[in-house]
């Protein structure tokens, strides 16, 4: 598989990517490419994805993702939206889980 370069990713999280360049890389995250995922996740800001938001507005980009990217949604965004989708399982737990707390 032909995977973007370093500095594309950083460029389209920086959100300086062209347009072409943001469709590439969306296109290559969303044929699960797990490895640019986490490379792209990293360079972005952890404590600003927030699963629960990122869940309502999955539903929101779910039908078409890719034409979001053309019209005013941020890219950098909808990157998250697809990284929580890819990355799912592989670090956090589902939100519907109850804190890990006893009764006692
Ligand atoms: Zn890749």
């Amino acid at each position: 598989m032909e995977h973007p370069s370093d500095e594309t990713l950083k460029r389209f999280v920086a959100g300086t990517a062209a347009r072409d360049e943001s469709r590439i890389v969306v296109a290559h995250l969303l044929k699960g490419c797990a490895s640019c995922a986490r490379k792209v996740r990293d360079l972005m800001q952890p404590d600003e994805v927030r699963r629960d938001l990122y869940d309502s507005v999955l539903n929101r980009f779910d039908r078409g993702l890719v034409e979001g990217l053309e019209s005013s949604i941020s890219p950098v965004q909808t990157l998250r939206t697809v990284l929580n989708r890819l990355l799912e399982g592989d670090h956090q737990p589902p939100p519907s889980r109850k804190p890990p707390y006893r009764e006692s």
